[in-house]
């Protein structure tokens, strides 16, 4: 069955990203809560319904480890993306301090089975692995979102994120100051993937702003510099050597994701218990202390 806005009561926004306006909606007929991204594109109707064509085929991306996609439509220039309903949001903002590491490998195991998923069913390379991308529900699933599947779609979106908060991998910064593009490949995924799980021990982007001039100084770190590592004091040998093997400089160096899910830090992953709820919970009442404290600052 199809999706239409006129079965959709609208909700509450739930965020706002670089494309668009991100909205908690019932859907009627069913009575499900869903997520709908609004996309606004400048296209004529024949390419907003090539967009919605191309979407199609996130029907066939059904994996625990994906967050499901229910339908899109295009009312005028706006794409309108529905897909399942996180209660908890994104990873960005659920870091608090850094987290632990047995959450940590819960998490990473949880990216790397989605990625190979994607990789291996529907020959689809990520393309924007970070925090952002990566939702939670109260349950303590964790779900990957955001994959490149429109070529027609990435294709309308201004590149307006390179900068800021890279989590592009050194070869794809080089090529794309070549402007070369054919350069991407499932093994910059992995080094995103390293790349976010220092973030999320650490609590902030690894390469923080305050510590470069500017982006152009942050950017010839990631490329020049040595890799960011996980904290000797706070994680395990195994969890720094997981991290190791996908932030190698070179990309043929980088474990593969059979590798991954293989190397010892998933494997005491899956023989130790994890209180994933529980986690969610405190995460979540981290996250609405420090917003109040923010807007307390804002009022003062
Ligand atoms: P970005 O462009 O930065 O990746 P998005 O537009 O995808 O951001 O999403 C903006 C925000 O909306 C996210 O950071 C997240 O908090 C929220 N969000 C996105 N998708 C969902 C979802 N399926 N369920 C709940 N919240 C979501």
């Amino acid at each position: 069955f199809s999706i239409n806005m006129s079965q959709l009561e609208l909700e509450e926004e739930l965020g706002r990203g670089n494309y668009g306006t991100v909205k908690k909606v019932l859907h009627k007929p069913t009575k499900v809560y869903m997520a709908m991204k609004e996309i606004r594109l400048e296209l004529d109707s024949a390419k907003l319904n090539a967009i919605i064509m191309e979407l199609d085929i996130l029907h066939r991306a059904a994996a625990p480890e994906i967050v499901d996609f229910y339908g899109a439509f295009f009312i005028e220039s706006c794409v309108y993306y529905c897909m399942e309903y996180m209660d908890a949001g994104s990873l960005d903002k659920l870091e608090g301090e850094g987290i632990a590491e047995d959450v940590l490998g819960r998490i990473a195991g949880s990216m790397v089975r989605g990625l190979k998923f994607l990789k291996d069913e529907m020959q689809i390379i990520h393309r924007d692995v970070k925090p952002t991308n990566v939702l939670v529900n109260k349950r303590g699933d964790v779900k990957l979102c955001d994959f490149g599947v429109s070529g027609q779609l990435e294709g309308s979106l201004a590149k307006t994120n390179i900068g800021c908060q890279s989590y592009m991998a050194p070869e794809r910064i080089q090529g794309e100051s070549q402007n070369n593009l054919g350069t991407y490949s499932v093994s910059s995924d992995v080094w995103s993937l390293g790349l976010a799980m220092i973030e999320m021990a650490l609590g902030h982007y690894p390469y923080p702003p305050e510590t470069y001039e500017n982006v152009f100084a942050q950017l010839t770190a990631i490329v020049h510099g040595d890799p960011p590592e996980l904290p000797d004091d706070r994680y395990s040998q195994s969890a720094r050597d997981f991290v190791a093997r996908c932030l190698h400089k070179v990309p043929s160096m980088r474990a593969n994701y059979a590798e991954l899910l293989a190397h010892p830090f998933l494997e005491e992953d899956r023989n130790r218990h994890v209180d994933m709820v529980g986690w969610v919970a405190r995460a979540i009442d981290y996250r609405e202390a420090k917003s109040r404290e923010q807007q307390k600052q804002q009022q003062s």
